[in-house]
């Protein structure tokens, strides 16, 4: 299995769901199988940039509704504002991102070796979508009856640290590894949108995906990282489906083996740990995360959740002795036994 995830912000597993719920709703199917021909095109490396080693500039694209990746030219680095706000806001969001993991964690970009941020917008019909293919986002319009836009600060921070975790442990995409995988996505994009907020952990929803829906649909987000399984309710989707404790871990093969679904089970130990220390986010909690999958003491590929949690002890006690008490409760709280 490939530690490439070129999966979307939107499981695979939830847009087969709308498909069969709502008859006549091409968009759902078509963007499963365009998703699928730009993870054959990322895999046989026919994809080709500009990426300009150590520079960490923004290269944001328009595919004009056409599905050719990149596109055309938007808005680079030091470039004006556009009259198009969807281009301008990724441009904004791209460089959050960056700023983010150099000023936080002394992180240059993805790589840790300055690549350049690309991303594309208006990508293909009513794409229903945003994903990293291992060198660049994309982002559809949504197809405005569900889904209302992906060019949100979190479902960017989210899509882009999938990147980090690729060049750092490698978190295997399937079974508990690959939900430590999203997991780790939705903590940094909603640790990310606090951060560009200045939001102390009191004062954020932590829910992931805030506005992706559209007003019609009854659901505030795609997950709720204190509350999983609450995010969504409506006849066109179904219901959230994500645990909140181990004991109720989804243990089927679809969605790799339930990576978005058992995801929140560690973003609840998250946010629950978080908002025990209080203050902001990635003074300590994020740190934390931060070196257990990214730095010098980080859990390897195939690491479980016992595994991670383990590791965030580890590290919280040399880092934050303090605060190992209230660890441990969040993790026990979710039945991961530290
Ligand atoms: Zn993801």
């Amino acid at each position: 299995m490939s530690k490439r995830n070129t999966s979307g912000f939107v499981p695979n597993q939830l847009l087969l769901d709308i498909a069969s719920l709502n008859a006549g709703n091409l968009s759902a199917i078509e963007t499963i199988a365009a998703t699928q021909r730009i993870a054959q095109a990322a895999a046989k490396g026919t994809v080709r940039y500009k990426i300009a080693k150590g520079a960490s500039e923004r290269q944001i694209y328009t595919a004009g509704n056409a599905s050719r990746l990149p596109g055309t030219k938007a808005r680079f680095e030091g470039d004006k504002a556009t009259s198009d706000n969807v281009v301008n806001d990724a441009y904004e969001f791209h460089g959050k991102m960056r700023d983010f993991l150099l000023q936080v964690f002394k992180r240059n970009s993805i790589d840790g070796a300055g690549m350049n941020l690309i991303g594309t917008v208006h990508y293909g019909k009513g794409y229903n979508n945003a994903f990293w293919n291992g060198q660049q986002m994309t982002y559809g319009d949504g197809d405005q009856q569900i889904f209302a836009t992906f060019v949100l600060i979190d479902v960017i921070g989210h899509e882009m640290f999938h990147g980090v975790t690729e060049h750092t442990s490698g978190l295997e995409y399937s079974g508990e590894s690959g939900a430590l995988n999203e997991s780790m996505s939705d903590v940094f994009g909603v640790c990310l949108r606090q951060w560009a907020n200045g939001h102390d952990v009191t004062q954020d929803s932590w829910l992931v995906g805030p506005g992706i829906f559209t007003s019609k649909v009854k659901g505030a987000a795609l997950r709720s990282m204190t509350a999983p399984g609450t995010a969504y309710n409506d006849p066109r989707l179904g219901k959230d489906p994500q645990p909140d404790h181990y004991s109720k871990l989804y243990t089927g093969s679809s969605d790799n083996g339930g990576v978005h679904i058992n995801s929140g089970i560690p973003n609840k130990a998250f946010a629950t740990f978080a908002i025990a220390v209080g203050g902001k986010s990635w003074d300590v909690a994020l740190p934390v995360w931060f070196e257990s999958n990214c730095g010098a003491n980080r859990v390897g590929p195939n690491a479980d959740f016992s595994d991670f949690a383990k590791k965030t002890v580890d590290n919280c006690t040399k880092m934050f002795p303090q605060h190992v008490a209230a660890l441990k409760s969040a993790w026990n709280g979710v039945g991961v036994t530290v």
